[in-house]
């Protein structure tokens, strides 16, 4: 795995979808953030965001929706928007399926010391099963019933409730550079086009499951029509473009002030108790984007840290090598949840591979079990007849023949997010 090229400075390798190196061997991510710390001038994009609250405020039944998971972005969003601005939000939350006891516990805490009005939903499961093995199956990425839901469903919600003025919480470009920090990102459809759908759009997800979903199960996954948002007037925009994101300040805020609490994440080292802990599906999407690019969460986050001068780089690859790429225990529950075998799994993962990393399954060491694990869902599994059934029709579509594809040699589209 060390052969893949890295940047000079964060140790992201090649495989990192949109990444680019300089003359000085320096990542585009690692440039994005010189420039967050240096170009841009904060107290005038702080004052855009008074300009864009006192826009809408008052005039709906709510002065914004906030998008809410329960993690530690969309915690402190709804904390700073509620304690600076005295905002009355309505809370959205698209339920995965896979939310942790201690996330349920900080939500309830959270909710409750704000003050604030919540709205929870939790699309079908026989839906979710299905958009979680077809999306597996064609992108090596289960998780679009998620990124769609979470992007789409609160949309949907804000035309209902007629709310125009949407805040998600940290801009993607503190990961990716599908945005920079000089253009303000909106959170719009063609932001979802472009990174969040996976290149798959309800309507091709409804063909491809081939009359097994009802056309209204894929509507909470589907961005509502432009002409519906115009019509009330919306904005989504991030937070994190109008105030400078920093997650450990952030954090130590909303443990302090809310008594919201960190977790902890398979194969993520203990330090980093904060990230991603609001799903227990979480170990194996790192996992499979180990197998597919050769890298994942610790090489993230400890690259974040270098940017952010709080790691050294030695550091950051002892940590790299003690976590990285384990097996983790919640692989059993996947399995059971979308029916397929673990060697089925692998050559499915494997065939989604970026080049020029190539997974070696032999090398793989267990990683270890999370405090909560015992306590995750064992309902509903998919029976093994209807993943059988799914399979095939997905090998006949795609490639006209039995076997799964061959490894791919150039994949890296800036399309899949995992
Ligand atoms: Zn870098």
């Amino acid at each position: 795995m060390n052969d893949l090229k890295r940047c000079a400075r964060c140790i992201t390798p090649e495989t990192q979808e949109t990444i680019v190196f300089d003359e000085h061997g320096v990542c585009n991510i690692c440039r994005q953030h010189e420039f967050k710390q240096s170009a841009i001038d904060w107290s005038a994009r702080k004052r855009d965001l008074d300009a864009l609250i006192a826009t809408y405020r008052g005039k709906h039944e709510y002065d914004c929706l906030i998008p809410f998971s329960g993690g530690k972005d969309s915690t402190w969003a709804l904390y700073y928007l509620v304690k600076e601005y005295g905002i009355k939000p309505l809370v959205v939350r698209f339920d995965h399926g896979f939310l942790r006891p201690g996330v349920q516990e900080n939500t309830a805490r959270v909710l409750r010391q704000l003050g604030v009005d919540f709205h929870h939903f939790t699309p079908s499961w026989k839906v979710v099963q299905k958009l979680m093995l077809q999306s597996f199956l064609e992108k090596g990425d289960f998780c679009w019933h998620c990124h769609t839901g979470i992007f789409a469903y609160p949309m949907w919600v804000a035309i209902r409730y007629e709310v125009p003025l949407v805040f998600w919480g940290e801009p993607s470009a503190e990961y990716t550079a599908y945005y920079s920090y000089d253009q303000p990102e909106e959170v719009d459809e063609k932001r979802f086009n472009r990174f969040i759908n996976l290149g798959i759009t309800a309507e091709d997800m409804y063909v491809r499951l081939e009359g097994t979903v009802d056309e209204r199960d894929l509507r909470p996954f589907t961005y509502p029509p432009i002409r519906e948002l115009r019509r009330i007037d919306y904005r989504s925009v991030c937070l994190g473009s109008y105030i400078p994101w920093n997650v450990p300040k952030q954090v130590e805020m909303i443990q302090r002030e809310l008594g919201w609490q960190g977790d902890q994440v398979e194969n993520v080292p203990p330090g980093y108790t904060y990230e991603k802990i609001e799903c227990y599906m979480q170990g194996v999407r790192d996992y499979i984007k180990y197998i597919k690019r050769g890298f994942s969460r610790p090489t993230h986050l400890t690259s974040l840290d270098i940017r952010n001068h709080r790691l050294s780089r030695e550091d950051a690859v002892a940590l790299r090598d003690a976590y990285e790429g384990r097996r983790p225990p919640s692989l059993d529950l996947f399995l059971s949840y979308v029916g397929l075998t673990e060697a089925e799994f692998l050559e499915i993962a494997m065939s989604h591979g970026v080049s020029p990393h190539h997974h070696d399954p032999s090398s793989t060491v267990n990683g270890g079990e999370v405090h909560d694990l015992h306590l995750w869902s064992r309902h509903g599994g998919m029976a093994r007849k209807d993943a059988e059934a799914q399979l095939t029709r997905w090998r006949r579509r795609s490639h006209g023949r039995e076997e799964a594809p061959a490894p791919q040699s150039d994949v890296k589209q800036p399309t899949a997010t995992s």
